[in-house]
């Protein structure tokens, strides 16, 4: 199935018992045995069935699934936010002494986990220079255990080179992981360009409507964690916390699965809610007409906010002058995604100005969500860093953030016109009025 239908119908045929066409919402924290050794086959990882809720849920099951056909993976593991996500699959490969590589520009908090709080429990992670694949490679060492990115940057709008990266990693022997929250598998799958193990804030485009928090990790199926058992022997090993299960054994190519289900949904239990998997999964059957929208409108806003004088800046790799045009072609079909960042002239006292006047677009820290959203990072999601890390991380003082939303394009710009006016009471605009601005835009039509 192509993508459009997956996302309808992906990992669900009618309920088996009632032939419900909608997914049931499995509202139970556990499941019945039917005898002592019909519980033990389930324990024993032998026979096919629920336990308890911890572990897997079948309303949940489902949108694991679709998530996993959606990226055209494995198998999936959903669980309660994107940040459980991001910390089970690093924690999925590393061990006291290990590192990942990272590229400099992340989410904010996936910096803070990287920078503060994996350290404590004993791996670190090294940061590159820049996003490119030899800046990578210059950190990779005996202690390595994963190559870590965001297909598209969240603020930046950055763009990973995903092949090049794959590549780097896969020649020193460890899995490339790719946060593809941005994007969504419907602009971009990052398992078709080597990509190992893919991570998703559900909470953002993929649920789509700002109501429900969730994460997933997706597995491509394709590491060969025998092959680099010398690395990762938590794979190919007896497990002790589980009755010496060998992972490569028993699940065969879906070994990362197993073992972030057995090991840390068991044991973290970051679980996502039977109801929240039944949100995310209605959202979901829309993603492929929202996502087509969302870039719309950004292309639209991202051109108005360029030919606007009181703009000093705008961050887009739809623009073809953009330095990340090239890849964004290669991995976007040229697009820009809908989140985008810019300045406002004036710096940090109209960046403010411009923020407090918005009034269709919310102020508030999310994106992906069916409303336009802003944001200004250096007070909020990049607060806890240090100037030098917001820099590296693509923030500055006066840098906003807007995640358009899927409104008519006009009352977006109208709301930016108005916000933009009031950020910028001294320069001299508008030169024609506010109206025929607005009717010359319906007239350009397509930007
Ligand atoms: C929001 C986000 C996360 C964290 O997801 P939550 O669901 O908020 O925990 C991780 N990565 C990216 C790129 C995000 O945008």
């Amino acid at each position: 199935m192509r993508r459009e239908t997956i996302a309808v119908h992906g990992g669900y045929e009618d309920d088996p018992t009632t032939k419900a066409v909608a997914v049931p919402i499995y509202q139970t924290a556990a499941y019945s045995f039917e005898s002592a050794d019909h519980a033990a086959a389930l324990f024993n990882l032998e026979a096919e069935g629920f336990r308890y809720t911890r572990i897997s849920n079948p309303t949940t099951a489902v949108l694991e699934r679709r998530v996993a056909e959606l990226e055209g993976g494995l198998e999936a593991l959903c669980v309660a936010t994107g940040q459980a996500a991001v910390n089970y699959a690093v924690g999925n490969v590393t061990q006291l002494g290990s590192n990942i590589v990272s590229v400099p520009q992340l989410y904010g908090t996936t910096h803070t986990l990287f920078a503060h709080v994996l350290p404590n429990q004993g791996v670190t992670v090294r940061f590159a220079e820049s996003d490119e694949a030899h800046a990578i490679e210059a950190l990779i060492d005996d202690n390595t255990r994963g190559v870590y990115c965001e297909s598209v940057g969240n603020p930046a709008g950055n763009v990973c080179d995903i092949e090049a990266l794959a590549q780097v990693a896969h020649k020193h022997g460890v899995p490339l992981i790719v946060d593809n929250t941005v994007p969504t598998p419907i602009l971009l799958r990052p398992i078709e360009y080597g990509a190992d193990i893919v991570v998703h804030s559900l909470t953002k485009f993929m649920g789509g409507h700002g109501t429900t928090l969730g994460g997933a990790v997706v597995d491509a199926g394709n590491f060969p964690w025998e092959k680099h058992a010398d690395r990762f022997p938590m794979f190919s090993q007896p497990d002790a916390s589980y009755h010496h299960l060998v992972y490569t054994e028993h699940f065969k190519r879906a070994a990362y699965i197993g073992r972030c289900r057995s090991v840390y949904q068991r044991t973290a239990g970051a679980v996502l809610s039977p109801l929240s998997s039944f949100l995310l999964l209605q959202g979901l059957e829309t993603v492929a007409l929202r996502v087509e929208r969302h870039v719309e409108n950004g292309a639209r806003v991202a051109q108005f906010l360029r030919e606007d004088p009181r703009v000093e800046w705008v961050n887009y790799a739809g623009f073809e002058d953009s330095p990340w045009h090239g890849l964004a072609r290669k991995y976007l079909d040229g697009q820009g995604c809908s989140l985008m960042t810019f300045g406002v002239r004036g710096g940090y006292e109209a960046a403010k100005r411009f923020y407090d006047a918005l009034e269709l677009v919310k102020r508030l820290v999310n994106i992906g969500d069916a409303k336009s959203l802003a944001c200004h990072p250096a007070s909020t999601t990049h607060r806890q860093m240090s100037g030098e890390e917001q820099r590296k991380a693509g923030v500055t003082p006066e840098t906003l953030r807007i995640s358009v939303g899927i409104e008519h394009f006009e009352d977006i710009l109208e709301d930016l016109d108005r916000a933009l006016a009031a950020a910028t009471p001294t320069v001299k605009w508008p030169p024609i009025h506010a109206e025929a601005r607005r009717k010359k835009r319906h007239f350009d039509g397509n930007v």
